[in-house]
């Protein structure tokens, strides 16, 4: 029989650049056991490594004798369907990445020895005579035996642990029994469960309102056409987007198709798991990064073979290895965690969009408040728009009030608390609801505004917020390295300027329960949930009751239903609108509206207060009036004069390193790459300049942003810059990453 040679993805600490395979010799029985897909372990110089079979060559271009063979095939079935080696290339191309490292994304543990758990059962091979016979002549002979068999026939079979520790006995009692003929061993595959025990009970189908039927209707109509149609579902919060997607499912699962859907972060979504198992029960999973290895590769086998149909999980589920998918649905599109920050940098909207085009199913992006980049998709047209203006029961959204913090300072009221914000937690207080207060965590960036008028300089090139720094009291961009010092007076009142530290809960905290010293409060940030449950256990407590007052960060301002919270006060807005990212007017928008919809979920009502400097910007005017058209109009006003996504694509370049001389070098170095690479009226290079975020972990970051309205541009002139930089940087142990249209800019 004719060899065949098949490529292997190996796992190399350090898979460089491009998407190197191997070629192993597949020999003899092996052939119809290796196909595409299958997890391998290879002899890789003198180590045995693991690694994926993405494909196969009758005559590769290497000499056959230097060929190696296969060693063996891991799993009973190839772990990678046809469709995610597709679709790992095809991320490797985009995002710029090894395709090794995009594999070890798809599939979680692929070099970890994780494999199927299997347990030993024993059982009794013969009832009747023979048996008892013998437990009757051995009592008193060997007695351990005798009470063996008791034990098994007792229970029918029993896991072969099990019988050792409740027989106190060792493996040759049973194995002289098996040599008798009187037990027999068997294997048994063990699913091991994320669910474990957990009741989730039943939950009947909901009665939908007119716009949610309507809503319903057109994913219906788009599922029974077979085509990758993108549906942007638009639903102010609290609208009952969820009961939309469960109905549509259940009409994917009569049709005899799969269903995937993506939430921005398990942990802070619990309750989305718990409606889709109420309905779904055994035919939903889930999937993220907190599950056991095991548990991880039991759910994906269980998908493989066909018991699973539904999976719920964050930004990596996308790669779910269903093969016949109905539906992908991405709830709370808006959410900057769909992309990853890490290599590969992908974004799990656009892998959805691809699935969706592969699989022939629609695609459904829910959001009360869209990203500006899916509207601009739905608004001209390529994509479908649902809209959903009211909450469920007809309930009004929340009135939201704006306090002007500049006119606080004249009062002479330097608190974090205005009197407004004071005089309204008293009341809810003293009616016995609840309060939340909000702090955007990403407050690090300082910057300074004019306490008089609320002027906040910006970079005349960039658009962006200059950062402030008290060495030398100079604004930077830290898009395009403008500077300038603080100047002495505002240029637009003549006022003076107060500098802006951020700042943090335990501050807020402190300065509430002075104020409030009876009410009982509970934070949420990062240092009080650094435990596995921790978030669950603090909006529980908050749910039951057992607190006043929630103070926390973007955490509370996710999905989530309190129906006894009358008050969301939001800060300082301030912090979240001037970060040094063109996206800080977006943000600012999705989290007021975000935080302000988890008020007033109940017939008590409820209101919002925002405190803010700049109480006249248009991401807080918007989300005061609830009017999302306004300030998508107002932003891409914006984005086009700055020529900043959706009118442009983008790849951020990321150096670090220890040196920063070295780092200032490599960076120059790589511009001026781009630079002769790219023909100039085809995109824009800004900076290099250092990152907002200029030292991580002790090292230095710098980073340049190339600018161009074509994809394929930026990717081919970026790798091939990469390329030439690759190995020069590396002698200076600087990393450089690449990301393609990123999301975080700091
Ligand atoms: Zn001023
Ligand atoms: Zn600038």
């Amino acid at each position: 029989m004719e060899d065949k040679f098949a490529r292997v993805v190996v796992d190399l600490a350090n898979p460089g650049i491009g998407n190197k395979f191997f070629h192993y010799r597949i020999s003899g029985q092996q052939l119809d056991l290796i196909q595409e897909g299958a997890r391998v372990l290879v002899p890789f110089g003198g180590r045995k490594l693991s690694g994926f079979v993405t494909g196969f060559d009758s005559s590769p271009e290497i000499e056959e004798e230097k060929i190696r063979d296969i060693i063996n095939v891991i799993d009973p079935f190839p772990l990678l369907t046809k469709e995610l080696i597709e679709l790992a290339g095809w991320i490797s191309q985009l995002y710029l990445c090894p395709l090794s490292e995009v594999l070890k994304t798809i599939v979680p543990g692929f070099y970890a020895k994780v494999k199927a758990k299997e347990i030993t059962l024993v059982r009794i091979k013969q009832f009747g005579e023979k048996t008892l016979t013998y437990i009757q002549e051995y009592e008193k002979r060997a007695p351990k035996q005798a009470q063996v068999l008791n034990l098994i026939m007792s229970q029918g079979e029993m896991p072969l642990k099990d019988l050792l520790e409740a027989a106190e006995t060792s493996h040759q009692t049973v194995n002289a029994l098996e040599k008798k003929g009187l037990v027999e061993f068997y294997k048994k595959r063990i699913i091991r469960d994320p669910f474990q025990k957990k009741l989730f009970g039943l939950s009947a189908k909901l009665k939908l309102n007119i716009q949610q039927s309507q809503a319903l209707e057109t994913i219906k109509s788009h599922l029974y056409k077979k085509e990758s149609d993108t549906i942007l579902l638009h639903g102010v919060t609290g609208s009952g987007k969820t009961e939309v997607y469960l109905q549509a499912i259940e009409e994917v699962i009569k049709e005899g198709r799969e269903a995937l859907v993506l939430v921005p972060e398990i942990s802070l979504t619990p309750q989305m798991v718990s409606w889709f198992r109420a309905r779904f029960g055994s035919l939903v999973t889930v999937l993220h990064s907190k599950l056991s290895a095991g548990e991880r590769y039991d759910q994906w086998c269980r998908i493989l073979e066909g018991e699973i149909k539904i999976a719920v999980g964050p930004r990596s589920a996308i790669f779910a290895p269903f093969t016949n998918l109905g539906i992908i649905i991405i709830d709370e599109e808006h959410e900057s965690t769909y992309k990853q920050e890490e290599s590969p940098r992908y974004d799990a909207r656009k892998v959805a969009e691809r699935r969706s085009w592969i699989n022939k199913c629609p695609l459904i992006l829910g959001s009360a408040t869209p990203s500006v980049d899916s509207y601009y998709q739905a608004a001209s047209g390529f994509n479908v728009l649902v809209k959903i203006d009211s909450r469920v029961e007809e309930r009004p959204l929340p009135p939201v009030n704006v306090v002007d913090l500049k006119k606080e300072i004249k009062k002479g009221n330097k608190n974090f608390l205005s009197s407004e914000l004071y005089r309204e937690i008293e009341s809810s207080l003293e009616k016995k609801q609840q309060v939340i207060l909000f702090i955007n965590r990403r407050g690090f960036a300082s910057f300074v505004v004019c306490k008089e008028c609320g002027f906040v300089q910006r970079c005349p090139n960039c658009s962006i917020t200059l950062t402030y720094h008290s060495s030398g009291d100079q604004l930077k961009c830290h898009y395009c390295h403008y500077e300038r010092k603080v100047p002495k007076l505002c240029p637009d009142c003549q006022g003076y300027y107060i500098r802006f530290l951020g700042l943090g809960t335990q501050r807020v905290e402190r300065e509430v329960k002075e104020k409030f010293p009876f009410a009982r409060i509970l934070r949420m940030d990062r240092d009080s949930t650094s435990r596995r449950h921790s978030h669950q256990e603090i909006f529980k407590s908050f749910k039951q009751g057992k607190a006043d007052i929630l103070i926390g960060t973007q955490m509370v301002a996710k999905g989530l239903d309190f129906p006894r919270v009358t008050l969301v006060g939001v800060i300082a807005a301030d912090t979240a609108l001037n970060l040094p990212d063109f996206r800080a007017g977006e943000r600012t928008f999705q989290l007021l509206t975000q935080v302000a919809g988890r008020t007033g979920r109940s017939s008590l009502g409820g209101k919002v207060l925002i405190q803010t400097y700049c109480p006249d910007h248009y991401s807080i005017l918007t989300a005061m009036n609830h009017d999302y058209q306004e300030f998508y109009e107002k932003e891409m006003n914006l984005r086009k004069e700055f020529g900043y996504p959706p009118y442009s694509c983008m790849l951020r370049v990321v150096f670090s390193g220890s040196d920063e001389k070295d780092l200032s070098n490599i960076a120059g170095l790589f511009k001026e790459t781009l630079d002769s690479l790219l023909e100039s009226d085809k995109g824009d290079i800004l900076g290099p300049g250092p990152c907002p975020l200029s030292k991580i972990k002790g090292r230095y970051r710098w980073h340049l942003v190339l600018k161009s309205s074509d994809l394929e541009i930026i990717s081919q002139v970026g790798q091939k810059a990469f390329e030439d930089i690759y190995s020069t940087a590396k002698g200076k142990n600087i990393r450089i990453a690449l990301d393609v249209n990123p999301l975080n800019m700091l």
